[in-house]
């Protein structure tokens, strides 16, 4: 096998892990506003949060940056958030197939494969 990436290797996560955590977590859920199941993603691919909110907190500390990821609902509007935080340590105890070894993309498509 060949080396393993390192747990931090990517500091930033992407629209495309963005997916894979909503489909991984979330499923098929509905919208909780009118029950309707085609969401539609913010943001582009290129992108490692769709919005950043500025707040205080409150036992007056600094202001806080929270970056999230969001969808929102095709019928309603109605929109959801997830922090791109817990996004990001979710990718990385879940890497996408680009992090995956080359030889083992090339199992998946095995039925033709030469070797057997
Ligand atoms: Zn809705």
């Amino acid at each position: 096998m060949a080396e393993k990436s390192p747990p931090n290797h990517r500091w930033s996560v992407t629209i495309d892990d963005f997916v894979r955590f909503l489909v991984a977590k979330t499923g098929d859920a509905k919208c909780p506003a009118c029950g309707n199941g085609q969401w539609t993603i913010l943001g582009s691919g290129e992108t490692n949060h769709a919005y950043r909110v500025n707040t205080s907190l409150r036992d007056g500390g600094a202001t806080k940056a929270l970056n999230t990821f969001a969808i929102f609902c095709d019928e309603c509007g109605y929109a959801r958030e997830h922090l791109s935080r817990i996004v990001k340590l979710w990718v990385e105890q879940n890497p996408g197939p680009e992090q995956l070894e080359l030889d083992d993309l090339d199992d998946l498509d095995g039925t033709d494969s030469d070797e057997r």
